[in-house]
Parts: structure tokens; sequence; C-alpha cells
């Protein structure tokens, strides 16, 4: 097992790495940019360093100065957490070439799963179910595009292949608007992300996002740990997450999670990754694999007891899987809610000093944030400062655990978005549960203050 790891990350997840290596007897090396200096995690840390100045250009996506970090504090591994450089092929391979252990897949995985035609093509050969749409990069022949569409059936969607965050797409309803809308998300593309490659899907109309879980070792084996529903979302962001996904018949998730499984053995995976889908109407649809810990894996640490980042550390380590397939239960219903800084109506960012923070607490209830009174939320950053996790018996338990600790929660110097997760907690349809990936804007777009 490895003495030392750097933790190469911000905010939470830098707080849940640094807590799994404690509990694992590893130092955690924190690193921190000059506006991160008051963080928890940073005052806890037996060693920390500074790797520049508050853009994350200068400091959290600057390579050199995490590898200098790693090598003056003699750690052996880095964890990149999710976000900044977790999925970045380059660094791994820097991290590995340095003579660290990279903990998460090799980079030629990341590089696969990267790029996102590479990635369909991994999973169509794998027998994983994808979206239906052109067999690879779209060709610059007006003729043989048109042909394709037409095959597909519209609508339709232009997708670049080096695209993410939710960029770089473009829905297109007729044959009149095809040509112009390749051509301008081919230039978009090219901009966005250096690469012009396009693909195009079937656009699918009302579907949920259902993605899996799974965990593999250097020995080729690999297990799913069921899956999370992540179909409320605003601007394709994740608000809220839950596991299991409420109607999904298990026999289904089954055979997914095995065709997933099978897909991580064929292109030798090793990690915590997720295979995100599309579902609707009883299928599932491969949409792009995340090779990375995501925000959401405490929803499934709560309904299958396994430790995500601890294992991730473990494999990472050479350890073998320390649970199969069939030691795998799922026990009862975690909801997530995440915390962000911003105004609950309008969303604008609302960085600044918390002056009163009380957390929330209780059986079945988990809170992963490393912010406190008196702390200081930089603008600089993503907005969210922290998750509230409930687990129950029952759905209908789970969602009473999160209306009371969303009730107990108290934020007061900054806005958060804990009035809207109270109004959300309380919707009819919500409580029913199955809601698809555009409820929450309509439901936004409805809401009355
Ligand atoms: P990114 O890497 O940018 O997040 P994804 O491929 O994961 O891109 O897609 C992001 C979102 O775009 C999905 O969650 C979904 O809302 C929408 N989307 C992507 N592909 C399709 C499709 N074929 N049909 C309908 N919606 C889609």
């Amino acid at each position: 097992m490895f003495k030392k790891i750097l933790v190469a990350n911000r905010g939470e997840i830098a707080l849940r790495i640094q807590r799994a290596c404690q509990e694992l007897g590893i130092k955690a090396v924190m690193v921190y940019s000059e506006a991160d200096r008051e963080a928890k995690y940073v005052k806890l840390a037996e060693e920390a360093v500074c790797i520049g100045p508050a853009p994350s250009a200068l400091s959290y996506l600057n390579m050199p100065a995490i590898i200098s970090a790693a090598e003056v504090t003699d750690a052996e591994a880095i964890h990149p957490g999710y976000g900044f450089l977790s999925e970045n092929a380059d660094f791994a391979e820097r991290v590995e070439k340095s003579g660290f252990q990279f903990i998460g897949p090799t980079p030629e995985s990341i590089r696969i799963m990267g790029d996102k035609v590479s990635a369909k093509q991994a999973m169509i050969k794998a027998g994983v179910p994808c979206v239906p749409g052109s067999e690879g990069e779209l060709p610059d022949d007006p003729v043989q595009i048109r042909r394709i569409a037409r095959t597909v059936g519209y609508p339709v969607i232009i997708k670049a292949s080096g695209g993410g965050g939710g960029r770089g797409m473009r829905v297109v309803h007729t044959e009149a608007a095809l040509i112009n809308a390749v051509a301008m998300t081919k230039a978009e593309a090219q901009s966005a992300f250096g690469n012009p490659s396009v693909y195009m899907e079937k656009f699918l109309q009302n579907p949920r996002h259902i993605e899996i879980q799974i965990l593999a070792d250097k020995h080729k084996n690999a297990v799913y740990l069921g899956e999370r529903d992540c179909s409320m979302q605003r601007r394709h962001q994740k608000i809220i997450e839950e596991a299991p996904a409420p109607g999904v018949p298990r026999k289904l998730i089954e055979r997914v999670g095995e065709r997933c499984v099978a897909a991580c053995k064929k292109i030798g995976y090793r990690g915590a990754g997720t295979f995100e889908f599309l579902y609707e109407d009883g299928e599932f649809y491969f949409i792009e694999m995340n090779t990375r810990v995501q925000v959401e894996h405490p929803v499934t640490e709560m309904t299958t007891g396994i430790d995500i980042v601890r294992t991730q550390i473990m494999v990472a380590a050479g350890e073998r899987l320390p649970f199969t397939q069939r030691q795998i239960q799922i026990r009862g219903h975690a909801i997530e809610c995440r915390v962000n800084a911003e105004d609950p109506y309008k969303f604008v960012p609302s960085p600044g000093r918390i002056t009163m923070w009380h957390a929330p607490g209780g059986p079945g209830v988990r809170v992963d944030s490393h912010i406190y009174t008196n702390y200081f939320v930089p603008p600089n950053y993503d907005s969210m400062v922290g998750k509230i996790i409930v687990h129950g018996d029952t759905r209908e338990q789970a969602l009473a655990r999160m209306r009371t600790a969303l009730g107990e929660t108290v934020v007061e110097g900054i806005n958060t978005n804990i009035p809207l997760h109270r109004e959300l907690m309380v919707d009819a349809k919500f409580m029913s549960g199955g809601t698809n990936i555009h409820y929450l804007e309509e439901w936004l777009g409805h809401r009355t203050r």
C-alpha cells in the first residue's frame, strides 16, 4: 500500500480523499492555490503545498507545479479527484513518466474514452447498447450526411467527438437545417476542443439520465455497483442524484451492468468509472464514459456500503477488488442534493464569507463538505460547496430524511440553492419518481416565487 498520496484537487472532494487516506493510514499531501489557503483540509493536512495563484489555469491545472509538489514531498501516487486534470490523458501520462502512480485508469483508457467517437466504437464492440447514429465521424460529403440523417431519422443531434461539459452539440429537426448545423458544430468544435470531428445520433426526446458505476482492478476483475438516476439537471448540470433509479427493472440494470463490466475487461480498464446512459421507453443508450470518481459517488456508497474512494486507492496500489459481483447488494435508497453557492431563483453565483454554517445530522444523513463558519467561498471555482446525502430503507423514507436534513441546514452570509431543494423535495412529480432530463427546467419555467 502507498505511504503517501498527493491530492491534486480542492473543495469537498479533496477533503473526501484526505479522509480515505487517513482511514487507510496513508499520508495525504494537499495542494492549494492562494485562494484556498484557508481551506479546512489544508489546515488539517500534515503536509500542504501551494501550487500557484487563484486562477485554475495557474494552479489546479498546472501540471508541472503539481508534479513537482509530488516530487518535493516524496508522494508515491496522485489522486486527481474530479474535474480539473482528472480526465486529462496527457496529465496521467506525465504523472506516470515522472514515476508516480496515477490513481485512475491508464492514459490509453482515458484517451479512448475522452474521444466520444472512439468511446462509442469501443462500446459497440463490447455489446453495450448505444444511441443509433452515424458509424463514427461524419464524412464531409453533404449527400452522404443527408443520407445518414434519413437513416437515423429526425430529430438528430450533431455532437463533437472531443466535446464535454454539455458543449459542442446541436439538435437538427429538418433536412433543410442539416448541412449548416453540421458546419457550425464543426467550426465550434475546432475552436473549443481543437478537433473538428463531429458525429450524429438520434435525438431522444424525453430520456432519463441513468449511469452505472463500475470498479476494476489490475487483475482483470471488474464489478458494477448498480445505477444512479441523475435526471434532475439544469443546463446539463446535475443537481439531485439518487440510487436506485425509480421504476427501472432490476433485470435490465443487471443486463446493462454486465455489458459494462465486459467492456471494462475488454479495454483493460482499471479504477473507478461511470458509464452514462440515456434511458427512454425501457431502453438504455450509452452516451459517454467518465474515467474518474464522480460528484454523486456517495449515493452508491450509501446503497452498497462500498467505499469507492478507498477502493480506487487500493486498486491503484495493485490490490485485488475485495468483493465479487455476487457479494454486492443494493440496500435501501439514497438521495444527494448538491449545495451550490448561488441565488436559488436566478442562479447567479454567490461567493463570499459564510457567517454561519450548521450541518444536518441524524440517522442516514451524510454531509460531504469542506465549508465551516467563517469560511470564505472563493469566486474562482465551481459554485458547489458541498453535498447532503441521505439513505433510507425506502425512497419515501429517504425523501423524508432529506426534507428534515434540509430543514436543519443553516448557511448564512452567502446564498445557496437549499431553498430550491426544499421545494423539489415536496414536488408531487419528483416525489413519485422517474422524471426525465427536461423536468427540472420545465418546472423552473412555471415556478412562482
Ligand atoms: P458532455 O460530455 O458534454 O456532458 P454528453 O454526451 O454526456 O456530453 O451529453 C450531455 C447531455 O446532452 C446529455 O445528458 C443529454 O441531456 C444531452 N444529449 C446528448 N446526446 C443526446 C441524444 N442523442 N439525445 C438526446 N439528448 C442528448
